[in-house]
C-alpha cells in the first residue's frame, strides 16, 4: 500500500459551492499573515540554544499529549511511547521504534485535529509526501531525521520561516527567565517572551506549595509568611517579567471562583496553607482569593490576566502516579461563570484598563454564560476554542454561540497552546480556514457584506491577538 499525502487547497471549507468561493477569497487575504502567537508552552531553551531537535519521536510523539492519550486509550503503554517515568524507570529510548508504534496506530487518529495538524506539519514542514502508515513509517522517520540535521530546521530558523511575529512561553514566577534573558541578549530578531503563570505558588494544592512560597520570598527578599509580604513578592515577581517582555499571566483553576474577603481571613487562609493544614474548600476560598489579588495587580501593571478554568487535573491517579503532570487524563468539567465571576467582576468588571481573557473547557457556558458577560462587562473578553475544543468542530461552535451576543471584538483572535512547535503553522491554519468558512456563511446568507467579513478575517487571523495582549 503507497499512500500520497496531499493537502486540499479547499480543506475545512464548506462543500457548498457560493460559499466555497467566498471562503476562498477571504482565506487568500489573510492565508500568509505573520503568526502570533499570544499563549503557549513551547520551551524557550529551544530559541536561546538553537540546538538542533533531537529526533522524531522526541520531537513529535513524546511531548505530545494529544497524541500519546490516544494511543495510550487503546492500551499502548506510555513506556513504549517513551514518555518519562517520575521514578527515572525504564522507557523505549528507541526513537525509531517510538515512531513506528506511532504509525501503526495511525488510523486511530482519523476525523480528529491531530490528524490534520499532523499531516500539515509532514506535508509542509518536512516535505513528506507519502501517508504515514506501518509500511511507510521508515522512510518518513529518515526523511524527518534527515532534515533535523540541517541548518535550516534549526529552532531559530524554523520560527523565521514560519512568519512568527511574536511567540509567548509559559512560567512560574520562580523562573529566573535565563533563556528568555539569553535570547533577549543574543541580538536575534525573534521575540519570544514569558507569561506569568503563578498556580505554583497562589495554588495551596498544587505540589511542594510551602516551599514555592518560601523560594518566592527568597528571591523577592521579601517575608512571604505574611499577605502583606506575600502580596509584594506576587507583584514583584510581575514587575521581573514584565521586564523581559511579558503582557500576560496565566491562571489555570480548576473551577471559575472568585472570592472578596476581609484582610483577617486572608491571613488565616495563607497561614494554613503554608502549614499545609488547609481543607480542599479553604484552598478553593484562597484560590478565589488570588484571582481577585491578580486582577487587581492586573488593574495596576497592565499585565492582561487570562483564566483556564474547568479542567480536572490528573483523572487517572495510575498515570499521575507513574508519569507525572500533563499526560492526557485532564478532563473537561462543568463550569459556573455567573456565580464564581462575581465577586471579581463586583470589584473590577468595569474597569476599562483591566483586560480579562476567560476561557472554557464547558462548550455548553458558551451562550448562556460566557457571550453575555463578555458581551457586557468591559474588563472582560472571550478566548478561542480551547484544548479539546481546539478543532474544526469546536471553532465553528465557538463562533455559533459566541457572535451573536458578544460579536467578533469580545474576543480575542486564536493561541495554539501547544508544546509541539512543528504544529504551530498548522494550528493556525485550522483557525483561519474555520473563521474564513464561518464568514462565508455570512457573506452569503446576506448577513454580512464581504468587504466587511474581509476585515473581521483579518482581524480574527491577526489584529486581535496582538490588541488584546497588548503584544
Ligand atoms: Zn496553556
Amino acid at each position: 500500500m503507497d499512500k500520497r499525502l496531499s493537502l486540499h487547497d479547499d480543506r475545512l471549507f464548506p462543500s457548498d459551492a457560493t460559499q466555497r468561493a467566498i471562503a476562498r477569497r477571504l482565506y487568500a487575504g489573510v492565508r500568509t499573515l505573520p503568526i502570533v502567537s499570544p499563549h503557549g508552552h513551547t520551551d524557550p531553551q529551544w530559541f536561546a540554544h538553537n540546538k538542533p531537535f533531537a529526533d522524531p519521536a522526541t520531537l513529535l510523539v513524546i511531548p505530545d499529549h494529544y497524541v500519546f492519550r490516544m494511543l495510550y486509550s487503546h492500551g499502548v503503554s506510555l513506556e513504549s511511547l517513551g514518555v518519562p517515568r517520575t521514578d527515572g524507570g525504564l522507557v523505549e529510548k528507541d526513537s525509531r521504534r517510538i515512531w513506528q508504534l506511532f504509525a501503526q496506530h495511525w488510523h486511530l487518529f482519523r476525523g480528529t485535529p491531530t490528524q490534520i495538524w499532523f499531516n500539515h506539519v509532514l506535508h509542509e514542514v518536512f516535505g513528506v509526501r507519502e501517508g504515514l502508515a506501518p509500511e511507510s513509517a521508515d522512510s518518513i522517520y529518515d526523511r524527518i531525521a534527515d532534515c533535523l540535521a540541517r541548518p535550516e530546521f534549526l529552532p531559530r530558523a524554523l520560527y523565521e520561516r514560519f512568519n512568527i511575529e511574536v511567540l509567548s512561553t509559559t512560567e512560574s514566577p520562580l523562573d529566573p527567565l535565563a533563556h528568555h534573558q539569553k535570547l533577549r541578549a543574543s541580538g536575534w530578531k525573534g521575540r519570544v517572551v514569558p507569561t506569568y503563570r503563578p498556580d505554583p505558588v497562589v495554588d495551596p494544592e498544587f505540589a511542594g506549595f510551602a516551599d514555592h512560597v518560601l523560594r518566592l520570598g527568597e528571591i523577592t527578599g521579601e517575608d512571604t509568611a505574611t499577605w502583606t509580604g506575600y502580596l509584594q513578592a506576587l507583584a514583584n515577581r510581575r514587575k521581573f517579567f514584565a521586564s523581559q517582555g511579558a503582557t500576560a499571566t496565566d491562571h489555570g483553576h480548576p473551577s471559575a471562583l472568585t472570592c472578596d474577603l476581609p484582610r483577617s481571613r486572608c491571613e488565616t487562609l495563607l497561614t494554613k496553607a503554608l502549614s499545609g493544614k488547609i481543607a480542599p474548600a479553604e484552598a478553593q476560598e484562597f484560590r478565589g482569593q488570588m484571582l481577585t489579588e491578580m486582577a487587581r495587580m492586573s488593574v495596576e501593571d497592565g499585565l492582561v490576566m487570562q483564566i483556564h478554568p474547568g479542567a480536572y487535573r490528573n483523572h487517572n491517579p495510575r498515570v499521575f502516579g507513574a508519569f507525572g503532570l500533563d499526560k492526557g487524563c485532564d478532563i473537561p468539567m462543568r463550569t459556573d461563570y455567573v456565580h464564581d465571576l462575581k465577586p471579581l467582576l463586583d470589584r473590577f468588571g468595569n474597569e476599562k484598563r483591566l483586560t480579562i481573557i476567560l476561557f472554557t473547557l464547558d462548550e455548553s457556558a458558551y451562550s448562556r454564560e460566557l457571550a453575555p458577560l463578555a458581551g457586557h462587562y468591559p474588563a472582560l473578553k472571550l478566548g478561542p476554542a480551547w484544548w479539546f475544543y481546539d478543532s474544526p468542530e469546536g471553532m465553528r461552535f465557538y463562533r455559533e454561540r459566541v457572535t451573536e451576543t458578544a460579536g467578533f471584538y469580545n474576543t480575542v483572535g486564536f493561541n495554539d497552546d501547544t508544546r509541539a512547535f512543528p504544529s504551530i503553522p498548522a494550528r493556525h491554519d485550522v483557525a483561519r480556514r474555520v473563521d474564513c468558512a464561518f464568514l462565508a456563511r455570512l457573506v452569503a446568507e446576506h448577513r454580512l457584506d464581504e468587504d466587511e467579513a474581509r476585515d473581521v478575517a483579518l482581524d480574527l487571523a491577526y489584529k486581535l491577538a496582538k490588541q488584546a495582549y497588548r503584544l
